[in-house]
């Protein structure tokens, strides 16, 4: 059966990564989570003192770029590939609240997303891929064949993203979760380059109120009938 691109955006802790794994499990297709890009260019600015809350030198880390070396190596384990920057595994480290606070910002800057794109087109270009992020749907893979859009309330989405935290030790407070949920929701979707927009042709789907196998049946059901009408 032929494969096709699969691509997923939506605002922050909409569970887009979550519904893209079980997809890609299900499918056998390969899982492409490309926050976790932005997010490791960013441990990256913050290892190198680049960026802090209160300064950012976006020259030092364009002039850096061409060092950051970005990968995904599939760990059984869990399911999927985890990221690693300079051959080292930082899947745990990036998840973090302070490089959660940073990455919009790094997000912003065209040269970053010039390089992060490229690689991503790569990693697709033979198709049987599920992409999840901001810009899949419109600049990486314009032409994917199956294009969602995900939503749901910032309230439910802090909650998620504060439980996933929390149980994981990390010490926060609400209240800051879902400042930073609002704050990167107005970032990316108002800055200049590729911000966060429906694609035309993509499914909106808002899950405030949906059950994950609920959303999962029904998104499996679209993707079924994509791949027979091909
Ligand atoms: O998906 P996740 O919430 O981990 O993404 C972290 C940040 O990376 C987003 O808030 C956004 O600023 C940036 N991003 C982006 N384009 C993508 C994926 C993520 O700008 N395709």
């Amino acid at each position: 059966m032929s494969k096709i691109t699969i691509a997923i955006d939506g605002f922050s802790s909409t569970g887009k990564s979550t519904i893209a794994k079980q997809l890609a499990k299900t499918l056998a297709y390969s899982y492409v989570d490309s926050g976790a890009m932005y997010r490791a260019v960013t441990l990256y600015a913050m290892n190198h003192n680049y960026i802090s809350e209160s300064e950012f030198k976006p020259e030092l880390l364009i002039n850096d770029l061409d060092k950051i070396n970005l990968k995904f190596i599939f760990n059984s384990s869990v399911g999927y590939g985890e990221i690693y920057l300079n051959d080292v595994n930082v899947e745990h480290e990036i998840r973090t609240l302070a490089v959660s606070k940073l990455v919009s910002k790094v997000a912003e800057i065209s040269e970053v997303r010039k390089k992060l794109v490229e690689q991503q087109q790569l990693m697709g270009k033979n198709k049987g891929v599920i992409m999840d992020g901001r810009d899949i749907g419109t600049v990486v893979f314009p032409n994917a064949e199956l294009k969602l859009f995900m939503n749901a309330s910032a309230e439910k989405r802090a909650i998620r993203r504060y439980n996933e935290l929390t149980k994981r030790g990390d010490k926060v407070s609400f209240d800051e979760i879902l400042k930073n949920v609002e704050y990167r929701d107005h970032i990316d979707s108002t800055r200049e380059d590729s911000p966060l927009v429906k694609a035309e042709d993509a499914i909106e789907i808002d899950n405030s109120n949906l059950g994950l196998e609920e959303q999962f049946y029904k998104i499996h059901q679209m993707v079924q009938e994509k791949l027979t009408s091909l």
